[in-house]
């Protein structure tokens, strides 16, 4: 199970929807975040304007178009939904912002996608509310000036390390989705199991939580997976035996940690020694982007005790041994 959106089926979409929060008593979690965009909602509302534009960065799974959703929905306004590399041209952009009503919003999904000339155009959008549009081109080429009613722009993204300066600093609200604790997460999977209209204990629940990568999207997705077992092998009550059944017969970790997770442990160890190594030299080894180690997977790994950071590079913990299966202090020259 991936967190990442873009694997999903379009059966998983459907599920993720049909028990994605709606509204923002339902969203756990993301405390301080929360309590500040209700603030900032209300000022909005009461000033008669439109939000601030926000970004909402951190890893996937964790809620990022949820509270866009959400936002949109405490604002009263419609929301209109696409992704950075949706937008090729710049008249694509501009036919959506266009028509946008006044203090809409306008959801971009992986907003570090967006092509570079589709980005400047987005530039004066965002800042006066307009945009200057090339008609023609050669001799005949010419501007025109289009103004656009007082929009928001919601961007998400799992690399916030990507965006450039200039569209960073037109976000007036930045904010970085964490992972959620198992309590959490309990909680998440007890609310989606009542509306799927699925029993199960709490124990359960908890077991499917701590397995989940602290993340909401691998949770549901669990719970989807238990529920067949409950189902098939069990009289449709999800009890602590018939979660652990399922979790060990789909292969899922007792931490949760994912293929990914488990290959940059193992490659540090095995071929680093256990480290310190530097990023760049892990993201060559396991065959992903230094970037998005740092901003996709290392988080929880640190998080959760399994990779230290040092002056000289990454460096695997005991725990991190231990989960693996291997001698602490094996292969790492001691
Ligand atoms: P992202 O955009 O960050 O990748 P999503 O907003 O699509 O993540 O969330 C993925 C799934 O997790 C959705 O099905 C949603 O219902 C669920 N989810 C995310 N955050 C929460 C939360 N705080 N409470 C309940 N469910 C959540």
């Amino acid at each position: 199970l991936r967190p990442d959106e873009n694997r999903l089926t379009n059966a998983e979409k459907e599920f993720e929807n049909s028990i994605r929060p709606k509204e923002i008593l339902d969203f756990s979690g993301q405390d301080q975040i929360i309590e500040n965009l209700k603030i900032f909602i209300k000022a909005a509302k009461l000033r008669g304007e439109a939000l601030d534009h926000v970004l909402f960065h951190g890893p996937p799974g964790l809620g990022k178009t949820t509270l866009s959703r959400i936002v949109a929905n405490e604002l009263g306004v419609n929301i209109k939904e696409t992704s950075g590399p949706v937008i090729e041209k710049p008249g694509e952009l501009a036919g959506l912002l266009t028509n946008l009503g006044q203090h809409d919003v306008l959801f971009i999904d992986e907003i570090h996608r967006l092509s570079t000339v589709v980005e400047e155009y987005l530039y004066s959008a965002m800042e006066d509310f307009r945009i200057d549009i090339m008609i023609d081109n050669g001799p005949n080429a010419r501007s025109i000036q289009i103004n656009l009613q007082p929009f928001t722009l919601i961007g998400a993204t799992t690399r916030s390390g990507l965006l450039t300066a200039p569209l960073l600093s037109r976000f007036g609200i930045k904010s970085r989705l964490e992972y959620y604790s198992a309590d959490m997460l309990q909680k998440i999977i007890w609310r989606a199991a009542e509306i799927l209209g699925t029993k199960i204990t709490s124990d359960a629940a908890m077991e499917i939580a701590r397995r989940s990568r602290g993340t909401p999207r691998i949770a549901n997705g669990l719970l989807r997976r238990v529920r067949d077992f409950a189902q098939v092998i069990g009289n449709g009550v999800i009890d602590l035996a018939i979660a652990q059944h399922s979790l060990r017969a789909l292969n899922v970790d007792e931490y949760g940690l994912d293929e990914m997770d488990n290959r940059i442990l193992n490659t540090i160890i095995e071929n680093f020694k256990g480290g310190p190594v530097g990023i760049t030299t892990i993201a060559t080894a396991v065959g992903e982007e230094a970037g998005t180690l740092e901003e996709v997977y290392e988080p929880f790994l640190i998080q959760e005790g399994f990779i230290k950071r040092t002056p000289r590079g990454r460096e695997v913990t005991e725990k991190a041994y231990l989960h693996l299966g291997k001698t602490p202090g094996k292969g790492n020259g001691s």
